[in-house]
């Protein structure tokens, strides 16, 4: 397949709109058939999320454009939530940094993107609700350049393309004051940007967990990306566990994401995010590998919680 995958994560303050912008991405990239309504935002569904008006819990949303695959992952804005930011930007290859027109960047903004930057990730800067009557898309870019220059951003890091956006309308511009016609300039530059993820599809089995969910019928279910080699259904592997120990482990079933849906599959592809049914000791942090020459990466660290999840 010649399918390029791009795997990015958006960063933003709480109610910047990182909601909206990716219900536009969906609906331009057609994901949706055309009678079929966005009826669920998204990046926010979470019941405990909408009360708290935080996000708490990292999804992944999928879109194809051209001929190219963009996963998005959701990160937590919030500081509380420390481990998973660092869990989700562990999936990705670059980010957006999605900031309002009028409030500018504000502290949910700077801690996530310097965990980003520590993880010398590439950003594109999206100044959103250009439409905003106090919208001051001048100097917000000020502050994001001073922001990343307090956060000793590299040189490269400092060179982010910016985009002017409004989610509402699903409009993107790369010059300052030009509404602009549609998303298409956002997704151009995603794929100019961010470097398609990469790995070696014949190369020892290297499939990292950065996140669980659950699914009634197949039990747990390992959120994961590719980073080497190619995992099909029915494989039998192991799970290197944090204390270095191996757990032999039938893969039950696979599956990537397409839109807001988990679409079956066969084989993975090199550097995919997926989700792997079989697996019911794995914790996140943990490396599916192979059965002859197990290589994990090294654990991810886990910081828990500072406030109870109920
Ligand atoms: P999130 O918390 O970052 O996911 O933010 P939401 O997507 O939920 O958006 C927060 C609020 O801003 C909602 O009321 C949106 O309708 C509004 N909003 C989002 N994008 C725009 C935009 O481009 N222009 C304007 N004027 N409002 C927007």
């Amino acid at each position: 397949m010649s399918t390029t995958i791009r795997n990015i994560a958006i960063i933003a303050h709480v109610d910047h709109g990182k909601t909206t912008l990716v219900d536009a991405m969906l609906r331009q990239a057609g994901t949706f058939r055309a009678n079929e309504a966005v009826a669920e935002r998204v990046m926010d569904s979470n019941d405990l999320e909408r009360e708290r008006g935080i996000t708490i819990l990292a999804k992944n949303t999928a879109i194809y454009y051209q001929d190219s695959k963009i996963n998005i992952v959701d990160t937590p804005g919030h500081a509380d939530f420390g481990g998973e930011v660092e869990r989700a930007l562990k999936m990705v290859d670059g980010v957006i940094l999605l900031v309002d027109a009028s409030e500018g960047p504000l502290p949910q903004t700077r801690y996530v993107l310097s965990k980003a930057l520590e993880a010398k990730l590439q950003p594109i800067l999206v100044i959103n609700k250009i439409d905003r009557p106090d919208a001051r898309p001048q100097e917000v870019l000020n502050e994001v350049y001073d922001l990343f220059i307090d956060l000793d951003a590299t040189e490269d890091q400092l060179d982010f393309p910016v985009l002017y956006t409004n989610g509402k309308l699903g409009l993107a511009s790369t010059e300052i004051g030009k509404p602009g016609a549609d998303l298409q300039p956002l997704f151009e530059t995603i794929l100019s940007t961010i470097p398609p993820a990469s790995g070696d599809a014949d190369g020892e089995l290297q499939i990292l967990v950065t996140n669980l969910d659950y699914s009634d019928y197949l039990g747990r279910l390992a959120i994961a990306r590719v980073f080497n080699g190619t995992l099909r259904t029915g494989d039998e592997v192991n799970i290197s566990k944090r204390d270095g120990s191996l757990q032999k482990t039938r893969i039950t079933k696979l599956f990537s994401f397409a839109g807001l849906k988990r679409v079956d599959i066969e084989a993975t592809e090199i550097g995919d995010i997926v989700a792997v049914a079989g697996v019911e000791g794995i914790t996140i942090g943990e490396t599916i590998t192979g059965i002859e020459n197990p290589a994990p990466l090294p654990a991810i660290v886990i910081d828990e919680p500072t406030i109870a999840i109920q």
